[in-house]
């Protein structure tokens, strides 16, 4: 059987027949895969905890009919406090459900690994304050890396760049991927009403380092509101359901 090795982070379990998992995770180039760990079930499982989601594995795989199987798991990162802290599972699933929704089998995207590693990296020893700054940092780059990179310094609809004259209006539009200036404004009718500092929250979610993102203190209505419009956001583009994040922005309000 032909076997191949990938470093992946895993990202969901299934239960498969009486002792089996079917794991999802993604692989560094940013494909995804889905394999069968045998046996992973039982209390002596030579996998151990290894495949949980969060953590980062070496793995080697034979590749199956449909399914590759997992052979060997060697663990690179547990991130076990991201799976014994409430906070921290809470924040850490809805980067695993997002790498989960927009990875495809095949399709590389080599951003989404070391964003997805990074945060989660993070999000082991930060401030269960800075918790929710973290998630909207990583949904906001993800979309970015996604090709739904929010458009702030300029009209999402006639694309002219804000100024003096051309002033931005305080209507985020899902479907433009951004700020509509104050000329634009009727263009979406469904655009949503936010607050004049949302470009700068977003925009320096954007720029910053995740490590910078968790000491950078945002206030928590700034960093709510930037999570109730990436949640939107991502809802719009991405046409599978995010249950995770609908739950951890629901659980805010
Ligand atoms: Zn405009």
């Amino acid at each position: 059987m032909a076997t191949y090795r990938a470093r992946a982070l895993a990202l969901r379990k299934t239960r498969l027949g009486e002792s089996d998992l079917i794991v999802t995770l993604l692989a560094a180039d940013g494909c995804q895969i889905r394999a069968v760990a045998k046996g992973a079930r039982k209390t002596k499982s030579r996998f151990g905890a290894r495949l949980e989601p969060f953590s980062v594995t070496d793995l080697l795989l034979a590749r199956g009919r449909s399914l590759d199987i997992v052979t060997e798991a060697e663990c690179v990162t547990s991130h076990e406090a991201l799976r014994t802290d409430y906070d921290r599972t809470t924040a850490a699933s809805v980067v695993a459900d997002f790498l989960d929704k927009v990875s495809v089998e095949c399709q590389a995207e080599e951003q989404l690994f070391p964003l997805g590693v990074t945060t989660l990296d993070v999000m082991e020893s930060a401030a269960i304050d800075a918790l929710p700054a973290l998630v909207a940092a990583f949904l906001v780059k993800g979309m970015a890396m996604h090709g739904y990179r929010p458009q702030l310094a300029a009209c999402a609809a006639c694309g002219e760049p804000f100024s003096a004259e051309r002033g931005a209006s305080r209507r985020f539009s899902l479907e433009g991927g951004g700020i509509l200036c104050d000329g634009c404004v009727g263009a979406d009718p469904a655009a949503l009403r936010v607050s004049a500092e949302l470009a700068e929250t977003l925009g320096l979610l954007l720029r910053s380092k995740m490590s910078d993102v968790a000491g950078a203190g945002l206030p928590a209505a700034k960093v709510k509101e930037a999570l109730v419009v990436v949640r939107a956001f991502a809802g719009y583009h991405v046409p599978a359901r995010m249950k995770a994040l609908e739950m951890y922005v629901g659980g805010m309000q």
